[in-house]
């Protein structure tokens, strides 16, 4: 009897946490990895609107209309984007990207190397990279990564470990009415919203590895040439002495190890390379 009151007990337990991690794990369509995830896409898009609307009020956004380096922004980014909707076209789950409404924008900030996609697809690219990036075929590598960033739901990952850090891993609709700013600071420094990297949560060193990877695919399937990017990340790696550096020069991966491993990407990116 103790027996089976103990059998019980434990798979009472089992079924319990399981539900528990069923709960709170996502599949990554990318990577079919499973990640921690106290925040569904649907609610983390909705943030991500209003914080975007938010920045872009309070930035000056330069009309492509009359500037070359805001058209090759657009140029860009639609590439990139439309190769992204292909990949999830030819792998039947285009349900992926539902949400997605896709929106690139140069930023003026001279002092600022950085970029961005929020999840749902809003990216920012500040003028600050591009003396870095130099031509176009970089600043394809820059915007597939941080694109790479917001499918790979990285970002969802940093929110959902600092809510259970933070705000004791209340789920998001929860947060958002109960402590609103605290919840706005998490999602500010979960997706490097900000322009100084000090208040960022920094990505991890697999994540950021990921986010290269994939960026160079997009940036191939695009016609852009990824044997470039070796070139590219050591002159990135150059501009590392600056006072504000990119999320993307983040102290993981080691120089060494990214140039490696782009070498190691460089044939699968290949395959996909459009001329
Ligand atoms: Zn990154």
């Amino acid at each position: 009897m103790k027996r089976s009151i103990q059998v019980y007990g434990i798979s009472s337990l089992v079924i319990l946490l399981g539900s528990l991690f069923i709960i709170s794990c996502a599949q990554n369509a990318l990577t079919g990895k499973s990640q921690l995830s106290l925040v569904s896409e649907q609610e983390i898009q909705a943030l991500s609107l209003t914080q975007y609307q938010d920045f872009l009020k309070t930035s000056t956004v330069i009309a492509p209309a009359k500037d070359a380096r805001a058209q090759m922004v657009q140029r860009v980014g639609k590439k990139i984007t439309a190769s992204v909707e292909a990949y999830f076209a030819e792998k039947n789950n285009k349900d992926f990207l539902k949400g997605y409404q896709w929106e690139y924008n140069l930023v003026k900030n001279d002092t600022t190397i950085n970029a961005w996609c929020m999840p749902g697809g809003k990216i920012v690219v500040y003028t600050g990279i591009l003396p870095v990036t130099k031509n176009e075929t970089a600043l394809a590598f820059v915007m597939g990564h941080e694109v790479s960033h917001a499918l790979l739901q990285h970002g969802n990952k940093r929110m959902s470990e600092s809510m259970i850090q933070e705000l004791g891993g209340s789920v998001l609709s929860a947060a958002i009415s109960s402590k609103p700013k605290e919840t706005q600071d998490l999602f500010m420094r979960a997706y490097g919203i900000g322009t100084t990297v000090g208040i960022m949560l920094p990505f991890s060193r697999e994540q950021e590895l990921e986010a290269d990877k994939f960026g160079l695919l997009w940036a191939a399937k695009s016609g852009y040439d990824p044997t470039e990017a070796m070139a590219f990340w050591e002159r990135m790696q150059k501009s590392k002495s600056g006072e504000a550096p990119p999320e993307f020069l983040s102290t993981h991966p080691s120089d060494a190890t990214r140039i490696q491993k782009i070498k190691e990407y460089l044939p699968e990116a290949l395959k996909f390379y459009k001329k």
